[in-house]
């Protein structure tokens, strides 16, 4: 009998351990590790939960459970493989330095009971290492990773595992609550989780919503994207499941422009391999830098500004609609999430680590492969990163992605009553006349244009330019 160990693998289709054939039987187990939690926040956690007790059921009507532990995992599962005479523990393979060192523990203190251990790489399409250079070294630019990538035949999605496979319970073991874990509920309205949530989720957007794709990504108001990415980060769906189900979309798509839209989909999941890649093969950047400037880079500390930035008070509006909606749905708009990340730290002059830590602790779908490299890429000091002269200039990003201020009024109450011209204008109004217009709506913190030209001169400097 072997032990599956369920992380960000929270479902029991298209799951590589639940199927492989290496043992007769398989008794599921998921463990709340505190070193862990130290890492964790309540709209993941909350996901969490929500998903276990689907996966807990999947495995109750089918005669088995879920067994759920707490405490640090290499004791946990040795206790358990020990008690149940498991002789091997499966697990997915994991991709950051904190849960790779974890499982390095795990694998240790298994050896010393004798118990076998089994990783399969299951989270990716592509495992880190499989798509390199032509020297064997991984990209560190996405164009030429997208163009191995698209090419490459991808594995299909694999069924669930029969019931006969799966052992039974030794005792039946309590899903804890956020408090019993020591979290406070989250602030946000958390999306619903669970498996059969990810499956509606992907068919929703395959349906139709993925034909538009192209044309509506980047327009924040029409919530057209997928809205997988809690899915994609828990493994509540398989990434084989969601690659097939969108190489269907493609093949009954209506026409080429439709065909195009779903490529261009297809190009969001090969970054989200590429970034998982580049954090494989550099676990120091949720740290560190990804690319080093001659001179450390002189961020400013501004906790005030950093402060307005976070509650959504900074007087740009669609920087304050992002930061809301984040508060509101542990969630924000792809596009927004790039005008936020510019605006702090090109606009605020704040070091990209302060906004990669407070995503952390409000998405969601926090993963630190994406939030790294959507944070690096904005604050120009990732793999293939915005050059440090392209600065978002946030009122025309907000004036093109959000002409009719829809979306910005939608997290803004304060300026719910306010024309669009007001609000893509709002940096240009006199104080009596932002009084007039929205009076609980504070004026801009700080200049855009004078911002801009601190910004050059500090990545001027840090290129020993200046
Ligand atoms: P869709 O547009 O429907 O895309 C489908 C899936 O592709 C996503 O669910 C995600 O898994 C992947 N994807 C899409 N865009 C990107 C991207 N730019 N980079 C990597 N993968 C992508 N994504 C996260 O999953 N977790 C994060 O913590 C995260 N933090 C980010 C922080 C910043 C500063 C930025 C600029 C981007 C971040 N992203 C993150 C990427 C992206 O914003 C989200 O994946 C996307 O908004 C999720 O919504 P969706 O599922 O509707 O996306």
């Amino acid at each position: 009998m072997r032990l599956h160990w369920h992380r960000t693998d929270l479902r029991p289709s298209d799951n590589l351990a639940l199927v492989s054939p290496d043992a007769d039987s398989i008794l599921p187990v998921y463990v709340f590790d505190p070193r862990i939690l130290d890492h964790a926040a309540p709209p993941r956690v909350a996901f969490v939960l929500d998903s276990l007790a689907a996966l807990r059921e999947w495995y109750r009507t089918r005669e088995s459970d879920l067994i759920i532990l707490r405490g640090e995992a290499p004791t946990e599962l040795a206790r358990l493989a020990e008690a149940t005479d498991a002789d091997a523990v499966s697990w997915a393979q994991a991709y950051s330095g904190l849960g790779r060192r974890r499982d390095d523990r795990v694998r240790d203190r298994l050896a010393d009971a004798g118990i076998e251990t089994h990783t399969v790489h299951d989270h990716l399409l592509h495992e880190p290492g499989s798509i390199t250079t032509n020297d064997g070294d991984p990209y560190a630019v996405y164009s030429y990773f997208w163009k191995k990538w698209r090419d490459r035949e991808k594995a299909s999605s694999v069924a669930a595992p029969g019931a006969d496979r799966l052992a039974d319970a030794p005792e039946e073991t309590a899903i804890p609550t956020l408090a019993d874990l020591g979290f406070d509920d989250p602030e946000a309205t958390i999306p619903a989780g669970g498996y059969m949530e990810a499956r509606h989720c992907l068919n929703d957007f395959c349906g139709d919503d993925i034909y538009r794709y192209e044309d509506a990504r980047d327009a924040p108001a029409t919530d057209a994207t997928s809205r997988l990415s809690p899915h994609l980060t828990h493994g509540t769906v398989g990434i084989r499941t969601v690659h097939d189900r969108v190489v269907r979309a493609r093949e009954e798509a209506p026409d080429d422009a439709a065909r195009e839209a779903v490529e261009t989909f297809r190009g969001e999941l090969a970054w989200r391999e590429f970034y998982h890649h580049v954090l494989y093969f550099n676990p120091e950047v949720v740290t560190e830098n990804y690319r080093g400037y001659e001179h450390d880079i002189e961020w400013r500390d501004d906790p005030e500004a950093l402060q307005a930035w976070k509650e959504g008070k900074t007087g740009y509006p669609i920087v304050d609609a992002g930061m809301r909606q984040l508060r509101r749905e542990a969630y924000m708009h792809n596009r927004v999430r790039m005008i936020v990340a510019s605006f702090l730290t090109k606009d605020l002059l704040l070091d990209w680590r302060e906004g990669y830590d407070w995503f952390r602790r409000k998405l969601v779908d926090h993963n630190p492969a994406n939030d790294n490299g959507g944070w690096q890429w904005a604050a120009s000091t990732g793999t293939d990163s915005q050059p440090y002269f392209r600065i978002f200039n946030p009122m025309t990003q907000g004036e093109r992605h959000d002409p009719d201020a829809d979306y910005i009024r939608e997290y803004v109450p304060e300026l719910g009553g306010v024309d669009a011209d007001v609000i893509h204008g709002w940096h240009e109004l006199s104080d009596a006349e932002r009084r007039d217009a929205a009076p609980d709506y504070p004026a801009p913190i700080v200049d855009h244009g004078e911002r801009r030209e601190a910004a050059l001169t500090m990545f001027e400097r840090a290129r020993g330019e200046a």
